[in-house]
């Protein structure tokens, strides 16, 4: 259920400070330490579950309420006018912090293209 050497399980277990959004018993929510964007938080199910690889069919509850709770939660936080989500898998997904998490990232100005184009 969790993982002593994760940083998000830690947090999970107040362990380590957050700047929480959000937090009950599946799902919590906190600002991004590094923001690449005025908004930018990341939702996070509580459970280590690895990356979207790992996800099976008992976990179809807790990503259904992390999206469906999204955009109240981006518009609480200053997101009113549109917002991108983004799951980084892997290594070619260029995930750091190897628990699950979507980045909620938003404006108030366009964020631009999804991706840089080389
Ligand atoms: P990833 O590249 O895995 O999708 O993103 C991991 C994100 O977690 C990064 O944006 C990074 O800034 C954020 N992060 C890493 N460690 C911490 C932490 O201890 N606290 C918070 N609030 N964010 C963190
Ligand atoms: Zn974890």
């Amino acid at each position: 259920m969790n993982d002593p050497n994760c940083i998000f399980c830690n947090i999970a277990k107040g362990l380590i400070p957050a700047k929480k959004l959000h937090d009950d018993e599946d799902l919590m929510a906190f600002h991004d330490i590094r923001p690449q964007a005025p908004v930018h938080f990341l939702l996070v199910p509580k459970a280590h579950i690895v990356s979207l690889y790992e996800a099976t069919a008992e976990h179809q509850a807790v990503f259904g309420k992390m999206l469906t709770m999204t955009g109240r939660l981006a518009r609480e936080a200053g997101a009113s006018d549109g917002f991108r989500t983004i799951i980084n898998n892997g290594r070619v997904g260029h995930q750091e912090v190897y628990h699950v998490h979507m980045h909620v990232l938003g404006g108030p100005e366009p964020l631009g293209p999804m991706l840089l184009r080389k």
